[in-house]
């Protein structure tokens, strides 16, 4: 048998690859293999590991180069020919840039992950599988694709794509710019490379921002990156960059492609032939070498985090690269994340003076946001002492009546799908719970089922009450199944239509929806926060949210924040045209009228929103003024997962003593997670605050290999994984 040095070749050289591994392996770095020449750092190689051949990216040898983690080999000696060679490379690819490299390896480091992780994570899925004759074979038919059709925009299907004027001598018409577009626009122009927060109202035209910005880069022979929370919720805008750069190459990255369309655009825009990328979270790690521009779409959308496996934030990815490349990024929102709005903030005013702030407070075409009325149930609800309260009270369903006759919709706000939350035995107090989660399950009555919406078990719902007989089980409280059934009673004649993640569950529901909504063939349109976000209706002249009050006491600090976007999102979907904009209305359902947060709703008054709880952030040592960590585990049992992580805690004490006093690295105790068991899996988290960002890093990733070495010994005791969520966005 030869060894692999003398098939290579005398001159056979080490070579370091990066493959995914998992977590728990311990191979978190660089692992050696031979080739008969060097390779460049980001060629695409078929390796050995343990038994299977795997795909690999070739990366420096010194992982100290690309801020990754300490390799496994790292200081080993082992000689040219203990090692394995490298089986094939891929050389028809270009190697991937060293900026993509930077921000993989920034990536790892940051959300404590494998180096092999995360770059074969961030790689289309199908070209892990494909060996060189096969991704030969792909690249082909590619380039013909492309020459015989040098044109063609790779929108989606559904998009009417290429519909637009052509990209040719004089170009689409372009809309007229508002007097704080051109100032935004102005300032891009004149802010070269930073990051710029465009802080925007609904209907304010930020889209018409990003598409002039888009241009400008293209028109200089640069790519862009324009990035939106969830794509099928976003069609206008898939719509008018697909209108608006008719004559471009656009393609789309996001989950919802097929295997073969993911690698094809992904190739397309590594070979720089995609001009505009528009993609989701997974599009931030896209290898563009011409890039000029990013733009990440409503910026405080939770969407952006990963939440499992490596939990990045697309966001703030998106920040990093820019920086990295030296291109700028424009985030733009209407409610920015309050990390964002105080990274906007002058430091003067106690901000972090690191963004660029570009306001548009206006509505463009002289539209107005609807007025906010807090219909205080305290006051409305008083005769009905003892039942359960209807729906909507009186003078709200009147308003919506009177819409229905003018012929206006109206839009009814409930972020609770499903029938009823929970069926109820009043005989003997059973409830529809999930045998398998500490949670109640879900009454669905369109099919009958109850059903879990943490694990996904299904029942048929029982005729009678499981443990007594009892015939008569009760649904206790309203999602917007039964919702839409009482507005159908208590509007006789009204068209209702609904729009939840239970009807637009196949492919092409919630597009046709949203299509009856728009030829306005629904007069009252009940939804869950999926009918908030991005539709532009032009008839809608009345929003109501009907049970908002449970964000303002929930345990999450994120709560408030999240919900003051979602109401004004949802405002947004009204008086979008200025001949109804002016009797427009949006109506809150309150026991808490007096609350700050529906205070600074009325008013719009994002800023003071915003202030008031930057100030409790402060004030309680919370992002944005500390960094936070989440050690999270699971077990067999509740005790295995606290366990852990006690013993966790326990073994970093030093680390912690070394840390400098001033940061206050602080643990806290170990605690079940608000819905404790999913699936007959036990669940425990420990928060990790840490006032200097910095010193949380260093203390996790020294953490890192301690706690390591501990789960090992735990699995015996039933931990089933554990990770680490650095910047958690649900606590
Ligand atoms: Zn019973
Ligand atoms: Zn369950």
């Amino acid at each position: 048998m030869t060894s692999p040095e003398t098939s290579l070749g005398a001159n056979a050289v080490r070579v370091g690859v990066v493959v995914e591994t998992p977590q728990h392996s311990g191979l978190l770095g660089v692992l050696d293999y031979l080739w008969a020449r060097p390779l460049d750092a980001g060629t695409l190689v078929r390796v050995p590991l343990g038994r299977r051949v795997v795909t690999g990216v070739v990366w420096p040898l010194d992982p100290a180069s690309t801020g990754s983690m300490t390799s496994a080999t790292d200081g080993d000696t082992l000689a040219l020919h203990d090692l394995k060679a490298v089986i094939e490379v891929l050389d028809g690819l270009p190697a991937l840039p060293a900026p993509w490299r930077k921000l993989v390896g920034f990536a790892a480091a940051y959300y404590q992950r494998g180096l092999g992780e995360m770059a074969l994570m961030v790689l289309p899925p199908e070209l892990r599988q494909l060996d060189d004759t096969q991704l030969q074979r792909r690249l082909k038919r590619l380039d013909k694709a492309l020459s015989e059709a040098p044109d063609a925009a790779e929108v989606p299907p559904g998009v009417p794509g290429g519909a637009g004027a052509d990209g040719g001598a004089g170009g689409p018409t372009l809309p007229a710019l508002s007097e704080q577009q051109a100032q935004a626009l102005e300032a891009l122009a004149q802010g070269g490379a930073q990051p710029f927060l465009l802080w925007g109202s609904t209907g304010s035209g930020k889209t018409e921002v990003y598409l002039r910005e888009a241009q400008r880069a293209l028109d200089a022979g640069r790519q862009v990156l324009m990035m939106v929370p969830e794509i099928n919720l976003t069609p206008q805008l898939e719509a008018r960059v697909a209108e608006r750069f008719a004559g471009r190459r656009i393609v789309s990255l996001h989950s919802g492609l097929t295997p073969a369309q993911r690698l094809r655009h992904w190739l397309m825009a590594l070979q720089g032939h995609a001009d505009l990328v528009l993609g989701t979270r997974l599009s931030v790690f896209t290898p563009l070498p011409r890039l000029g521009l990013i733009v990440v779409d409503e910026e405080h959308d939770p969407s952006y985090k990963q939440q499992d496996g490596a939990r990045y934030s697309a966001r703030d990815l998106a920040v990093y690269r820019a920086r990295l490349e030296g291109v700028p990024v424009i985030l733009g929102s209407a409610t920015p994340s309050l990390e964002s709005w105080h990274n906007a903030l002058p430091v003067a005013q106690g901000g972090a003076g690191r963004y660029v702030r570009l306001d548009m407070p206006e509505r463009i075409g002289g539209g107005v946001m609807p007025r906010v009325r807090l219909l205080d149930q305290n006051h409305v609800l008083k005769a009905t002492m003892g039942q359960e309260p209807p729906p909507l009270s009186r003078p709200l369903l009147e308003a919506i009546a009177q819409r229905t006759e003018r012929g206006e919709q109206s839009l009814v706000l409930l972020n609770r799908r499903g029938y009823a939350p929970v069926l109820h035995c009043s005989d003997c107090g059973w409830k529809s719970g999930c045998p398998h989660c500490s949670a109640w399950r879900v009454f669905h009555k369109a099919d009958r089922t109850l059903r879990c919406h943490h694990c996904g078990f299904s029942e048929r719902v029982p005729r009678a009450c499981p443990d007594c007989g009892n015939q008569d089980i009760q649904p206790v409280g309203r999602g917007t199944e039964r919702l839409e059934e009482q507005l159908a009673e208590a509007l006789p004649g009204a068209r209702l239509g609904r729009i939840d993640a239970d009807v637009t569950r196949h492919k092409g529901a919630l597009e046709a929806q949203l299509a009856s909504v728009h030829a306005g063939e629904v007069d009252v349109l009940v939804g869950t926060q999926m009918v908030a976000k991005g539709h532009d209706f032009r008839r809608i002249t009345l929003v109501a949210a009907v049970n908002p009050d449970a964000a303002l006491f929930a345990s999450d600090f994120r709560a408030a924040e999240r919900q003051f976007a979602l109401l004004l999102q949802a405002a947004g979907r009204a008086g979008r045209d200025a001949d109804v904009a002016a009797h427009s209305e949006m109506w809150i359902q309150t026991w808490h009228a007096t609350h700050p947060l529906y205070q600074s709703l009325v008013k719009y008054d994002f800023a003071a929103f915003a202030a008031r709880q930057l100030e409790e952030r402060q004030m309680a040592g919370l992002p944005p003024y500390a960094s936070l960590a989440m050690l999270r585990a699971e077990g067999k049992t509740q005790a295995a997962a606290q366990g852990f992580l006690e013993a966790a805690a326990l073994a970093v004490q030093d680390l912690i003593a070394q840390a400098p006093v001033n940061a206050g690295l602080m643990l806290y105790p170990a605690v079940p997670t608000p819905v404790q068991r999913v699936a007959n899996v036990e669940r425990a988290q420990l928060m990790i605050e840490c006032g200097q960002r910095a010193v949380l890093q260093r203390f996790l990733s020294e953490a890192q290999a301690v706690w390591l070495a501990q789960a090992q010994q735990h699995r015996r005791s039933g931990l089933i994984r554990w990770a680490v969520d650095v910047d958690p966005l649900a606590i």
